[in-house]
């Protein structure tokens, strides 16, 4: 019984950086860090041989060529190395009868996590095969050198170290690796499906924006016809030039806005003017807020606001709050959203009000989880990224909404200093 509860203890230590990584990575838009890996790995050293396996004084068993390969697989040779410098720290601090035999151990077993550490990440087809090598021999290793070493400790042990060794460092390795495999697949399939969301957004947007893009040159077709005429005066002539050259400005502002916002990221952070920048964000999004029967209205006190921000990330994050309050109105036969930007001591409040379909209490509590959506073709996306945004620039969101009458979201940001 005695050698079970030092298995489990030992596999639950074992699994702290799957643990960790579940819950530090779960709403983070990014996937594990190389520090990430070699912080937790040093946890999980720590704390399974400060907690280890013994059955005599002295010579102590733990997880440490589990932590060690995982390490090196996930981290790197410098996570590895680290991780030896500390084990040989603290197994020294130990002390013992064990030190010896452990040394001996580790530079074996470093060397081959090494090597299997590469094997692992080269050959993807091989991986299982290579995890199984690693537990295996991480278990015969140390047998092998303990009865070398320590002849009659291990002979007068042999239950414990035929049973607890194999079976620690084996189903160790196992679990570990393949539970965060796992999760590491998950987190790149959303990541994945993340950056599928920005385009589908865009690609809505894009839809309603071209029909809009007909009408100004409509219009500017006509005045060039008119133009044609002999007997204009050059007055008119003069006002028909004009208003051609507005429109063709003006359609050629929405559409760089519109590439500007689907062309990839760049992650440099820049001051941008907030007001403006809403501006032309409700240039591009009115076809869609047209298409809806949604009518769009903006009110500022101020006519400057400067943050700093990512601006195809700031442009995502307005374009996502204004689509959702057009497609909450868009049943209504008026439907409304109000944006309304102003100054509130170091923060730019934006407020986007909206007179649509509103939510309920648990509706408003899901809000940003990922998935979370109440539209048939909905995606739950564009509020996940754009909370993690706001976070990002330690901005902060409040909403407030009641069914059938509407949602008010809130977003303060930091002002550029
Ligand atoms: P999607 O738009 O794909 O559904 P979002 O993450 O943008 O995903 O929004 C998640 C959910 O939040 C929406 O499905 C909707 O139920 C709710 N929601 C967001 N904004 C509003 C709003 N202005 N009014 C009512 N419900 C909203
Ligand atoms: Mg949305």
């Amino acid at each position: 019984m005695l050698y079970v509860k030092d298995i489990l203890l030992q596999l639950l230590f074992a699994l702290t950086p799957f643990v960790l990584y579940t819950i530090y990575y779960r709403d983070k838009a990014e996937n594990y860090s190389k520090q990430f890996i070699t912080i937790t790995c040093m946890i999980c050293l720590f704390m399974s041989m400060t907690f280890p396996a013994s059955v005599q004084k002295g010579i102590i068993f733990d997880v440490r060529y589990v932590i060690m390969f995982f390490g090196m697989v996930y981290g790197g040779i410098t996570t590895g190395v680290v991780l030896l410098v500390e084990f040989l720290i603290y197994r020294l601090l130990i002390g013992g009868q064990g030190i010896f035999s452990a040394v001996i151990i580790l530079s074996i077993t470093f060397s081959l996590s090494a090597l299997l550490s590469i094997l692992y990440r080269r050959c993807s087809e091989y991986r299982k095969l290579v995890t199984f090598i690693a537990g295996i021999s991480f278990s015969l290793i140390p047998i092998g050198t303990m009865l070398a070493t320590e002849y009659h400790y291990t002979i007068q042990n042999l239950n414990f170290n035929i049973l607890v060794m194999p079976v620690q460092n084996s189903l160790g390795i196992w679990i570990l690796i393949s539970l965060f495999n796992k999760a590491v697949s998950d987190k790149e399939l959303y990541l994945r499906y993340l950056q599928s969301e920005k385009s589908e957004t865009i690609a809505h947007v894009a839809a309603s924006l071209a029909h809009e893009v007909r009408n100004p040159l409509t219009a500017v077709m006509g005045f060039l016809k008119l133009l044609k005429d002999d007997s204009i005066t050059k007055e008119k002539s003069q006002k028909y030039i004009d208003i051609c050259l507005e429109e063709i400005k003006r359609t050629e502002v929405i559409l760089s806005e519109y590439l500007s916002i689907a062309k990839p990221n760049h992650s440099m952070v820049e001051k941008i003017e907030l007001v403006q920048q809403i501006y032309a964000i409700i240039d591009i999004i009115t076809p869609y807020a047209n298409m809806n029967n949604v009518t769009l209205e903006i009110q500022h006190l101020e006519d400057q606001l400067y943050v700093s921000a990512n601006p195809t990330e700031i442009k995502q994050l307005f374009i996502n709050f204004i689509k959702n309050a057009i497609e909450a109105c868009a049943v209504l036969p008026s439907g409304n959203v109000n944006i309304c930007i102003e100054r509130q001591s170091k923060f730019a409040k934006i407020a986007i009000i909206d007179n649509g379909v509103g939510m309920s209490i648990e509706q408003m509590d899901r809000l940003g989880s990922i998935y979370f959506s109440t539209k048939s073709k909905g995606t739950g996306l564009g509020l996940t990224l754009s909370y993690q945004l706001i976070r990002s620039m330690n901005g902060d969101v409040t909403v407030r909404s009641k069914s059938g009458e509407g949602t008010q979201f809130i977003l303060t940001l930091p002002l550029f200093d």
